[in-house]
């Protein structure tokens, strides 16, 4: 089966030192990505327990910077953070479902943050 273009990841860009990360899809949609809502959301177990719904983990300082991007298989990215974390995987179809942008989310998210599936 073709893989959806929405869920295949044709360049991710985060300059060091940036507070947000941009990834641009396959069919031509861009996400920007906070830091604190990527951080926020790891998907890994020790942030997430191994069951239930992706909650929203507030997050500080180094936590917000990222070391480097890894990808994994054409399926996911891991993110290592600046302060060693780096057990989350994030699945391109997660990063789909976390944009943030306003054509992904007419209704502005503010302050809110959801709870998200698990993909
Ligand atoms: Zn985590
Ligand atoms: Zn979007």
């Amino acid at each position: 089966m073709p893989i959806d273009p929405k869920i295949q990841c044709v360049a991710v860009r985060s300059p060091r030192g940036a507070t947000s990360t941009e990834i641009e899809w396959k069919d031509g949609h861009v996400s920007v990505y906070p830091h604190v809502i990527l951080r926020g959301y790891c998907p890994c177990a020790a942030c997430q327990g191994h069951q239930g719904d992706i909650k929203f983990i507030p997050c500080s300082g180094h936590q917000l910077e990222i070391d480097e991007f890894e990808p994994v298989g054409n399926y996911a990215l891991r993110i290592e953070w600046f302060d060693g974390h780096g057990s989350g995987l994030y699945s391109f179809k997660y990063l789909r479902a976390l944009c943030h942008c306003q054509i992904c989310h007419p209704e502005p998210l503010g302050e809110e943050h959801p709870d998200l599936p698990r993909t």
